[in-house]
Parts: C-alpha cells; structure tokens; sequence
C-alpha cells in the first residue's frame, strides 16, 4: 500500500536531478500540474487570456472545493492568494478589532514583520521546553487578557513540531477570541480540517507540491472585509499557476490525505532516526513527532549557510539553511532543515547521514 504511494508519487513528476530534501521550501511538482499550467497558458494564446481565465473557472472551483475539504471551510470561503503572506496580509489590513496578537514564541519572523506593519501589539503565549504550546497555560493567559485574536503556526518553518491548534481554538472560542493559523507548513502534510479555526491560510509550492506564487486563504464570511475581497478578486492573477494549483491539490486528494499524512510521519520518523547517527550533530524533534520536517543543529565550526552550498555543489542533495531570522524569538542557532517527501528512501538518507560524515569541521 505505502510502497504504492511512494512509487506513484515519484513517477508521477520529472526525474529528479539529485536528492530532494526540501519540500518545506518547495516540492516537485507533478507532470499533471505542470502540464495544466502550459496548457492553460497556450490556452490564453489561442483565445486571449480573460477568455481562457473564464473557461478554467471549473477547475478553479474543484482546487477551491478541495482546500475547502482540507480546510474545513466552505468552497465560497476559499480565495486565491499569492502565498501564505499574502494570505496573513490579507487578514490583517482590514482588522476590524483590537490590534492585539498573541503567538507561539516560535512565531515566524516574516510573520512578526507583517504584524509590526499593520499596528499590532505581539504577546506570545506559553510553550514546553521544546516550544509546544501548553494549552492550560496559555487559556489562563487568554481569559486573563483577551487579545484581539490569537495566531498560530500550526507548524514551524523552523522545527516540524505540530502544534495543538484545535485544543487552543476550543479555548478560544467560548472566549470570542478569533483564531488564524498559518498552515503554511501543514497544509496537505497535517490534519488542518478539523482546527477549528476562524481562518487558515497556506501556500501552493510546499507539501502540497502545487506551482510557486500561489496560495489560499480560508475565512469564515465576515472576517475579511468586503472591499478587500472585492479587491482581491480584481487583481492580476498567474491563472495558468492556479491552474496547476488546483491540479496538483486534486491529486493529492486523489492520492488520499490521510495516507499522506501517515506516510509523511513515517517518514520524519526515519529521516531523524538515521540523522541521530551523526556525532556531534543535534536532532531538535522527537523521532515520533507526527510530520516530515526535520532539523538538526551542526556541531560548532559548521555553518549551515555553506553546509547547505556544499550539499548542493557537492552530493546535489537540497535542503534548507534555517537561520534565526525565521523564528527570531526562538532560535538561538541556525539549523540544517531536512524535508523529505513521500517517496524518499533508506539509501538517500543514509547518503546525506554520509556526506554530512565527510564534510570537513571547522
Ligand atoms: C513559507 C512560510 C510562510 C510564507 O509563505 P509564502 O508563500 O512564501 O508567503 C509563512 N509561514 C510559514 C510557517 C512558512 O513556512
């Protein structure tokens, strides 16, 4: 059954030209969605582009009914974005309430940007040792003093640890606070339809390995001003990217969410087993922690920043330098992130456990 998964998944996109390792970032995309995309775009040429944007309407609503299922919205809820950003943006410009904010300390640091920008006050919310929400802490901070709304990444760009949105959202409710969650990282990896959440925003490009510039947002109808829908309806949009958004989503639906998710388990599970092997090296997640994001810390002397160059040059393995920046308020030193797909195997990470063996220290 899973081997099926992952040989599918691999056959189903162009060979790749080394070893992935960077979903988090971006996945490889499908045949079928790149396909879609050129069509669409050839598609614009023949009959001009506003013409074709009309024509592709059903398949924009079957990628905006499967957000929706993945989301626990309603299609009419889901809008087209440029990305999580974009999405974060979006719900922020328009706040109607206190702009106030309470976070996880792991907030992302774009995130914390986009706040400042839009007059909000930041507070962060209690977390574990390991920066997991501890939600009796954090609901007797809330119902001491409600925030205008609580935000949470429901997975770190920086450490794959999911955290505990839907128990956060339980408490938050009763409270009238509203919840957004950046489903960034979780989207199409972790369960996202079942937050409770007054909106989820995500990406196209990350695990859902649909094209890049492109995102989704989910609201429920009223939190996101009028104007700024209208808005966002008339603004130029990449359609053929849309498209092949829309493709790929409906793939993985195909393909079985739940499957995925169990397989992307799996498989960070095996990627910091085999990681643990390495002297000197730091796995920060749990093996057992339910996703595919894995990050380790480099010994001293070790630089992610050209570790992750020399990977590439080297062994052409991609993965992700994950520096401060990303969660400022959290991380104390760069890490070397690791984010399989479904279709990794042993033998690739044991190469990467091995190349990272042969690169010189200090
Ligand atoms: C990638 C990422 C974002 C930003 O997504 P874009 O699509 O680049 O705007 C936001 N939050 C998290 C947790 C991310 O990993």
């Amino acid at each position: 059954m899973t081997a099926d998964l992952e040989s599918s998944w691999r056959n189903a996109r162009p060979a790749m030209a080394g070893v992935h390792l960077d979903s988090a970032a971006c996945s490889r995309q499908s045949h079928a969605a790149i396909d879609a995309a050129a069509a669409h775009a050839r598609h614009e040429a023949e009959v001009g582009g506003y013409v074709a944007a009309e024509a592709a309407e059903p398949v924009l609503a079957a990628g905006r009914c499967a957000v929706a299922a993945l989301t626990g919205f309603d299609a009419d809820d889901v809008a087209f974005t440029t990305g999580s950003s974009h999405g974060l943006d979006l719900l922020l410009a328009g706040w109607q309430g206190a702009r106030t904010v309470a976070c996880l300390l792991g907030e992302y640091g774009p995130n914390l940007k986009v706040m400042a920008r839009h007059g909000f006050q930041v507070a962060v919310l209690p977390v574990d040792a390991d920066g997991r929400l501890d939600v009796d802490a954090a609901a007797a901070t809330l119902a001491a003093d409600p925030p205008g709304l609580v935000h949470l990444v429901l997975l770190g760009s920086h450490r794959g640890i999911v955290q505990p949105v839907a128990a956060l959202a339980d408490v938050c409710r009763p409270l009238g606070i509203p919840v957004i969650v950046d489903a960034a990282q979780a989207f199409a990896h972790v369960d996202c339809a079942h937050l409770g959440a007054d909106a989820v925003y995500s990406s196209s490009r990350k695990w859902a390995a649909g094209p890049r510039g492109v995102g989704v947002l989910a609201a429920r109808r009223g939190l996101v001003s009028d104007e700024t829908l209208a808005e966002l309806a008339h603004i130029e949009a990449n359609v053929a990217a849309r498209v092949g958004f829309s493709v790929a989503i409906g793939l993985h639906v195909a393909a079985g969410p739940e499957r995925i998710r169990a397989r992307l388990a799996e498989v960070g599970a095996l990627t910091r087993a085999t990681l643990a092997e390495l002297p000197g090296w730091r796995v920060v997640e749990a093996v057992d922690e339910p996703s595919a994001i894995t990050t380790v810390v480099p010994p001293e002397g070790v630089d992610p920043v050209a570790l992750r160059s020399w990977l590439i040059a080297e062994h052409r393995m991609v993965t992700t330098c994950a520096g401060v920046e990303r969660a400022p308020w959290e991380m104390t030193r760069p890490a070397l992130r690791v984010s399989p797909h479904v279709d990794v195997t042993g033998e690739e990470l044991d190469a990467l456990v091995a190349a990272l063996r042969a690169h010189p220290v200090g």
